[in-house]
């Protein structure tokens, strides 16, 4: 059995793709078997595993719509040791695709069971916005990781999100639960984000992930060689964030690391 987790926040730019990527590559790292899932148009999930985006076809996009199977489309991330189903632009057609197609939410839930015993974990890299691809994703999830930047304006948009959340689990996935919120792009210099903090804990309570994502260049810069920052600068404070990540998400997991699902 495969822990499936959404990664989502319909902001743009809060290190959801580079969670996923680095959170897919560090459970490798420990011993996973790990398939990331782009669900955003924009690829960035694809690129940063190291695959060309425009020679990835077929592509998330053909297995929502039943034209490919989920075996037929994965490719391998060779710099981050896990398997990726690829995305590109022509997702971004995808909503009005499927918009009259029957069981439209659940597409993917189908499709991943197809390949559920080859891994220990599924991740989904969540697009911005709370479309048809992301209740496709809470759908077919077992718990959303929220990754959020400590700033003043981060709690709000997370009642939206929440409340999407709600309305899966009443209609789609009754087991559907957050996972957590990880705190990214952390400067512990920072008073405002230490505030912040300490707001995101009061509310959330033991929802927070212990481990914090320090605002680190490294992570900026691997994706643009095609690699996870593991594969980039493995020593850098970046990658022993999300080692540190990796290691967290299998203890809530109850694996130890080493030790396959
Ligand atoms: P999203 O997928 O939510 O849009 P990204 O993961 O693409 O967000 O991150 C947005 C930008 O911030 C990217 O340029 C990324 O490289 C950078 N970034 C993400 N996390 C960090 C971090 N911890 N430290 C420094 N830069 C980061
Ligand atoms: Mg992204």
């Amino acid at each position: 059995m495969s822990r499936i987790l959404a990664i989502a926040n319909q902001k743009g730019g809060v290190g959801k793709t580079t969670t996923a990527v680095n959170l897919a590559a560090s459970l490798a790292e420990l011993g996973q078997r790990v398939l990331l899932a782009d669900l955003d148009p924009q690829g960035n999930a694809t690129m940063g595993a190291g695959i060309e985006k425009r020679s990835a076809l077929p592509t998330v996009y053909q297995i929502l719509l039943n034209q490919v199977s989920v075996r037929d489309a994965r490719m391998r991330s060779e710099p981050g040791h896990f398997d990726v189903i690829p995305a590109n632009r022509e997702l971004a057609g995808a909503e009005i695709d499927l918009v009259n197609l029957e069981q439209r939410d659940l597409r993917l839930k189908a499709a991943l069971a197809q390949v559920a015993d080859d891994y220990d974990f599924i991740l989904m890299d969540c697009p911005p916005t709370l479309n048809l691809l992301t209740v496709n994703a809470f759908a077919a999830a077992e718990a959303v990781l929220i990754p959020m930047q400590c700033e003043y304006y981060a709690l709000e948009g997370l009642t939206d999100l929440v409340n999407t959340i709600k309305k899966v689990k009443q209609r789609l996935n009754p087991g559907i639960r957050i996972e957590g919120l990880l705190r990214v792009m952390f400067d512990p210099r920072s008073t405002l984000a230490q505030q912040v903090s300490d707001q995101i804990k009061q509310h959330f309570g033991d929802k927070v992930y212990d481990t914090v994502i320090p605002r680190n260049v490294r992570l900026a810069e691997a994706p643009s060689h095609g690699l996870p920052v593991l594969a980039y600068d493995r020593q850098c404070k970046g990658a022993k964030a999300y080692m540190e990540l990796a290691e967290e998400t299998l203890r809530r997991a109850g694996i130890t690391a080493g030790e396959t699902a």
